[in-house]
């Protein structure tokens, strides 16, 4: 049996969590290690670069510029042969040109051997000859080549270095792009996390927690939407079971508390339970200094009826009985089924002049309402009451006054109702003039 209000699941598949977020990671994992990998490649290749350019672009672009100066230290001295102020300086300038023009450097590289050794020859001649305005002449067209020749050199220095630098800022710019994916992809990675984990973790717990909640007050549960995570699913499945035995506990203890408090014949309250509530309710009213009054009843010759039509039929008049009392007594009296036959009332806020009109009105309501017991038998029942004003003094005491005056009621023969004195003594011979269906009515 489901409770009312118990959260039910609708069947779809969920997913471990542990499984949900080891996917999730798996794919990011994978897709994250190959742009590290990717990273790491870039890194080593501008590593090698870098490398390259510390151990050999930059010495061999150093020795471009190097020769290229050799050149043009060249050229110069080659023109110190033709304008140098003396003949020795024009001797030493031609002996500078020959070492230039043999220095290794110079030889190692074929343009600037071919051209060294052509200067070299060229200003040999010249100065063997003897200066000339066209050997002078030829000598500029060289000294240009040779210009240019240093401009060369320089610049393929230059383009060497700037060739690497370039392949190294490119690797760097791609290397850039890569690191912002992966920073891309980081924040997605934690962005679907932080959602799986709200959507699937953080709302189904919040929504457990509005269950539990108003499982706490009693308030009926909101079926759970279907969980995703297995876990989940496992301890809203354990709340429904605990809202379930919950509901079974409590439907248990009110069928406990009912038959702890009620009479099962009749569904009166039990003598135990009357005494209980009449002992707290003349606390109430004893600390307010309320009124209230202590009625003992008893069907009369209850026992012909059982010995005449059978105990059933006994049981049946005292629930009739019983009905009667529940319709003829106002909400703020009490019943309680005291014995056999024996009951006992409670009127609260009632003075001893009300509770004999209350206890009046129910005797002779019964004694008016013959109780049908089988088709065209009905059997006339009547009542005695015994009342005592409960005011001042225990429940015990008022009990025991409200018994004897039943006694007495009894006593004068029947089908009336007798009220006890504060003191016990029962007021019988001054109400009698009143008395004249059956019961007594205080002075
Ligand atoms: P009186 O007017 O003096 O009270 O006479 P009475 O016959 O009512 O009193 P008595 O005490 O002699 O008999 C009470 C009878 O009530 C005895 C018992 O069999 C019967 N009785 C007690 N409890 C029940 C019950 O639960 N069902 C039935 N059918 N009878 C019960
Ligand atoms: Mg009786
Ligand atoms: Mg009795």
């Amino acid at each position: 049996m489901t409770a009312p209000g118990l959260p039910e699941h609708t069947a779809r598949k969920a997913w471990p969590a542990g499984r949900a977020f080891a996917v999730v990671g798996g794919i990011f994992g994978c897709l994250f290690l190959t742009l590290l990998f990717l990273l790491a490649v870039d890194q080593r290749q501008v590593l090698e670069g870098s490398q390259r350019l510390q151990d050999k672009t930059i010495p061999t672009t150093l020795e471009q510029f190097r020769l290229a100066r050799n050149v043009e230290q060249l050229r110069l001295e080659g023109e110190r042969v033709f304008s140098g102020p003396t003949p020795v300086a024009r001797q030493q300038a031609l002996f500078i040109v020959s070492l230039l023009a043999s220095h290794p450097a110079m030889l190692a590289d074929a343009r600037t051997a071919a051209l060294a050794r052509e200067v070299e020859g060229f200003l040999a001649r010249a100065a063997r000859q003897g200066m000339s305005e066209q050997s002078y002449a030829e000598w500029l067209m060289l000294s240009n080549r040779l210009s240019l020749l240093a401009d060369d050199v320089s610049i393929a220095g230059v383009n060497l270095a700037t060739d690497d630098l370039r392949q190294m800022s490119s690797t760097m710019v791609h290397s850039r792009f890569k690191l912002a994916v992966v920073l891309a992809l980081v924040a997605a990675f934690v962005g679907v996390v932080l959602f799986l984990i709200h959507r699937h973790l953080i709302r189904p717990l919040q929504v457990m927690d509005e269950a539990l909640l108003a499982l706490r007050s009693g308030q009926p549960m909101k079926p759970f939407p279907a969980a995703s995570m297995v876990e989940i699913g496992a301890v809203e499945g354990a709340i429904g079971q605990l809202r379930q035995s919950m509901h079974d506990n409590e439907q248990a203890r009110q069928q406990l508390v009912l038959l702890a408090t009620t009479d099962d014949l009749t569904g009166m309250f039990n003598r135990r339970h009357f005494t209980v509530l009449a002992e707290e309710e003349l606390k109430r009213a004893h600390r307010y200094g309320r009124p209230v009054c202590i009625g003992m009843a008893d069907l009369d010759n209850f026992k012909q009826i059982n010995d005449r039509y059978g105990h059933a039929v006994g049981d049946l008049v005292l629930q009739s009985v019983a009905e009667l009392f529940a319709r003829t007594l106002r909400q703020s009296d009490w019943a309680g089924r005291y014995g056999g036959e024996e009951f006992a009332f409670l009127f609260s806020e009632t003075g001893i002049d009300e509770a004999y009109r209350l206890a009046e009105r129910l005797r002779q309501r019964l004694a008016a309402s013959p109780i049908e017991v089988a088709e065209e038998v009905c059997l006339p029942i009547t009542l005695s009451v015994g009342l005592a004003d409960a005011s001042g003094g225990s429940l015990a005491s008022a009990l025991k006054r409200a018994d004897a005056a039943l006694y007495d009621a009894k006593r004068q023969g029947r089908n009336r109702v007798v009220v006890a004195t504060a003191t016990g003594e029962l007021r019988t011979g001054r109400f009698k003039a009143a008395d004249r269906e059956g019961g007594q009515r205080p002075g």
